[in-house]
């Protein structure tokens, strides 16, 4: 088998054309269908979690051996500069101590109140570095059912050569999610309102990925969190949580537990786990979305419906990350995981073999909670800790008071703001989460969004409209 670096980007289905960072940043996914994965895992510098180092120093650390030359030189300098900029914490992500070994990680002190800012913020700081260096110009098209979109349109607004279309079905996000979408006076997006659910909106994308005649010249791509650069930007916080635990004398290695949905923010975590990060396990905690939770627990990975929670960002049944998990489950096998991802698109359900099974396991366990729980999590963290936390963060609460004892601090990654979600935490405390001041600025600014029919002519014409504009 060949050896790559790690700035040397390989697709999980096989194709290892040589691309670099920025390569896999505008593309997103590999041509053969797969998704990007660095060549090998760098390792990281002995004294990365020393306490006492910025957020920005242990980013470019992380980080560095991923670009490669890929960049000019100040390039990830700049992004990082940016992204730490929009966060209202000097530590960017602090870890709070809720009891004796557990602590909470706090994802959501950026610009939309998210985890998905950390990695979007940068994502978009970089695309733009990239089309600099190269001359190009990248239209980014995506569905979201809330808080994508808002830290996508956050993110890449008045981006110079970048145009970003964003659909959301009608009427189905939250009013916070909407306002961060289409209060931002950019000129560069376009807000489309599909009458419709959040699986039109997703076939309406793929539609408009495969339109010939939206082919101006542009790089044409999605922003979601297959995307490599997305992934990369969330392993800097779990090596900042483990900085932050030595800075107060726990030298422990952690279990982390992340409420999960396509998987990417918890595979961050296995790729620092990689690097030689000192870790513990992992833990994600799903909803009643438990396809993940099926297939590590009982080696069956199937697709059902997706219902609807109140953890709305992990309504998710088929995990796209799943597959980088596999792939490096299987001893990096791209003919073991194009052969299981085929049949699972094909039939629905495969059966993970037992080799890759054991190894998954060894990797990351998994726990599905229901409502009912994670009603009774968000009353008790309020009880127990003084702490208001949002559906998410409920759930990987509730999953990581769960564990065992493991003589180990259990870190639980919180990964939106209660007030996101105001009417779900109101309706089990009984008052209205404090607002923070990303939200409270919204205020009542004009909204640009075009309402359209959730048809695929009725969505191009939208958007040709836009691109002519
Ligand atoms: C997207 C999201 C998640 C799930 O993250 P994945 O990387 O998709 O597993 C969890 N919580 C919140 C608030 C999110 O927005």
């Amino acid at each position: 088998m060949t050896q790559f670096a790690a700035d040397r980007y390989l697709s999980t289905r096989g194709d290892d054309t040589p691309t670099d960072f920025a390569g896999a940043l505008l593309r997103g996914m590999a041509p053969d269908g797969g998704l990007y994965m660095p060549g090998r895992w760098p390792t990281l510098p002995a004294d990365v979690a020393r306490p006492g180092r910025t957020y920005g120093q242990i980013a470019t650390d992380v980080l560095v051996p991923y670009l490669g030359d890929a960049l000019p030189p100040a390039a990830l300098e700049r992004s990082l500069a940016k992204l730490v900029a929009g966060f209202d914490d000097p530590a960017v992500t602090p870890l709070v101590q809720l009891s004796d070994d557990l602590w909470m990680l706090e994802l959501w002190h950026g610009p939309t109140a998210a985890f998905k800012d950390l990695a979007m913020q940068l994502a978009a700081a970089l695309s733009e570095e990239a089309l600099a260096a190269s001359g190009e110009r990248l239209t980014l098209v995506t569905a979201t059912s809330g808080d994508t979109g808002a830290a996508a349109v956050n993110a890449f607004a008045d981006k110079a050569n970048i145009r970003l279309i964003v659909l959301h079905p009608l009427d189905r996000v939250s009013p916070v999610q909407r306002r961060q979408m289409t209060t931002v006076p950019a000129d560069n997006v376009l807000n489309l309102a599909v009458e419709g659910d959040f699986d039109d909106c997703q076939r309406l994308v793929k539609g408009l990925l495969a339109e010939e005649s939206l082919r101006d010249g542009a790089r044409f791509s999605s922003v979601n969190s297959i995307n490599w650069a997305r992934l990369a930007g969330q392993i800097p916080y779990y090596v900042s949580a483990v900085m932050q635990l030595r800075a107060v004398g726990e030298d422990r290695a952690p279990h982390f537990v992340v409420p999960t949905g396509n998987f990417g923010d918890a595979f961050a975590g296995v790729a620092a786990q990689k690097s030689g990060l000192p870790v513990a396990g992992f833990t994600a905690a799903v909803n009643r979305n438990d396809a993940l939770a099926r297939a590590i627990n009982d080696g069956l990975y199937e697709r059902r419906p997706a219902v609807e929670t109140a953890s709305v960002s992990m309504d998710v049944q088929a995990p796209s990350n799943f597959e980088r998990l596999i792939f490096e489950a299987s001893g990096r096998d791209a003919v073991a995981t194009r052969a299981l991802f085929e049949t699972f698109a094909a039939e629905g359900r495969v059966e993970i073999p037992a080799v890759i099974l054991s190894a998954v396991r060894a990797q990351v366990a998994a726990v599905s909670v229901d409502e009912a729980t994670t009603r009774a999590e968000i009353a008790d963290a309020w009880e127990a800790y003084g702490r208001v936390v949002c559906p998410h963060t409920a759930v990987a609460l509730s999953a990581a008071r769960r564990l065992e004892s493991q003589d180990a601090p259990v870190v639980a990654l919180s990964t939106a703001h209660a007030a996101k979600f105001g009417g779900d935490v109101s309706s089990v405390l009984g008052f209205d989460p404090e607002p923070c001041p990303v939200i409270r600025d919204l205020g009542d600014r004009p909204e640009r969004l075009t309402v359209v029919e959730g048809t695929p002519e009725a969505v191009l014409a939208a958007v040709k409209g836009f691109m002519a504009g």
